[in-house]
């Protein structure tokens, strides 16, 4: 009976997860500095502005904004920001953050290994990620990254902190690699090398997005993205069954059977769109469950989207713009016109929230995965 209930509970808090669309994944270009010179970056014209909000600045928004699940700071380097840490405790005290991502580019060791330390040691509830961006092997990462040397202190960084996590169990550190026109044909060999020679606790790929500074990166060739998309899906095996190790029967099952999902899904729609087969098989939340803070206090819906206005024009109080004129005409604007895109954050966050996609989709695609296997499902 206990175990019925326990069940019945499980099933219960799983439903009202999915139903649940509130406000809860901020992302946030903590600041527009940056020590790289990317050709793949889409932020590129806004590199080295002046104008990053201040502590107290965002102090006040983060005072007006609800409870706040999970924060991805991006930038910019937001390692760049001298006062990260006071940041975060910022979003923990006002907004109940404990999940923390961090887009690097893992090339600041010193300010990395400050933050990390002075949070984790104070704060056992709070969990950081650390995802670092590497874009292939030295030769091409450093080529991309238009900065010769970034890989090996990314690399040793990486090293450092993997290092840290026996005493920070709080600690999860990944790593983001941007498909590329150029890069494609070495991701393969490149993934498995950090598979073999790397303890991350996950290696995520997405494809090229926004308007970089080299336009030509973006022709990437969707026929290619099958092969890989078919091997990456083992690889990302490799990852969950790390992941789940110490789990249960039943929740080993059910944490593989969704991250593998999660996976399969995100590939299957990138590839699709990519090859204008067909869209997103639920309704974009970007604006409902989730949005954008730019580093000088403007608003958007999704990163792709205009900015819908400055928290400066409202006093810096969030709720007055979440609940504006401007929000609801952006959300309508949305709606019409389907701009579905493959940016990997969105798509996870608006599959989450779909009982169509989470009760049918996502078991039917793992089932006929273990059935025919990865390319019948990503086609
Ligand atoms: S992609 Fe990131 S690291 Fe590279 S220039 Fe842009 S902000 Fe800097
Ligand atoms: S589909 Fe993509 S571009 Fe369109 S609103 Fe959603 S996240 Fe933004």
């Amino acid at each position: 009976m206990n175990k019925l209930l326990k069940y019945f509970y499980y099933i219960r808090n799983f439903i009202a997860k999915i139903l649940d669309k509130k406000f809860n994944f901020l992302i946030f270009f903590v600041t527009s500095k940056c020590n790289l010179k990317c050709k793949d970056c889409f932020f590129w014209k806004e590199i080295n502005k002046a104008g990053d909000l201040t502590l107290e600045e965002i102090e006040k928004i983060s005072r007006s904004m609800p409870k706040i699940i999970a924060i991805l700071f991006s930038g910019g380097e937001p390692f760049l920001r001298r006062d990260l840490d006071k940041i975060i405790e910022v979003f923990y005290k006002n907004n109940k953050t404990c999940s923390f991502s961090i887009a690097t580019n893992g090339t600041l060791i010193d300010e990395i290994m400050m933050v990390i330390k002075v949070i984790l040691e104070k704060y056992q509830d709070i969990i950081i990620t650390l995802n670092f961006s590497l874009d292939g092997f030295k030769k091409k990462h450093d080529d991309i990254k238009g900065v010769p040397g970034s890989y090996t202190r990314t690399v040793s960084c990486l090293n450092k902190l993997s290092s840290l996590r026996s005493k920070y169990p709080n600690l999860r550190i990944t790593v983001n690699t941007v498909i590329l026109k150029d890069n494609i044909d070495e991701i393969l060999n490149f993934a498995q090398y950090i598979q073999r020679e790397f303890d991350v606790d996950g290696h995520y790929f997405e494809i090229i997005r926004g308007e970089p500074k080299d336009t030509l990166l973006k022709d990437v060739p969707y026929n290619k993205l099958l092969n890989l998309y078919w091997r990456l899906v083992k690889l990302q095996s490799y990852y969950i069954e790390k992941i789940i190790a110490n789990d249960n029967m039943v929740s080993k099952f059910f944490n593989k059977l969704y991250y593998i999902s999660n996976f399969l899904l995100l590939y299957r729609y990138q590839y699709r769109i990519l090859s204008g087969k067909s869209r997103w098989p639920m309704q974009c939340l970007a604006g409902v469950v989730a949005g954008v803070l730019d580093y000088d206090g403007n608003f958007k819906l999704c990163e792709l989207r205009k900015n819908i206005a400055k928290l400066q024009d409202y006093k810096y109080d969030f709720k007055k713009l979440w609940f504006s004129i401007l929000r609801r005409k952006e959300l309508k604007r949305i709606k019409v016109e389907r701009c579905d895109c493959t940016h990997v954050c969105f798509i996870d966050q608006s599959y989450k929230h779909s009982m169509k996609v989470m009760l049918f989709i996502i078991p039917y695609l793992y089932l006929k995965y273990r059935i025919f296997g990865v390319k019948s499902v990503i086609k």
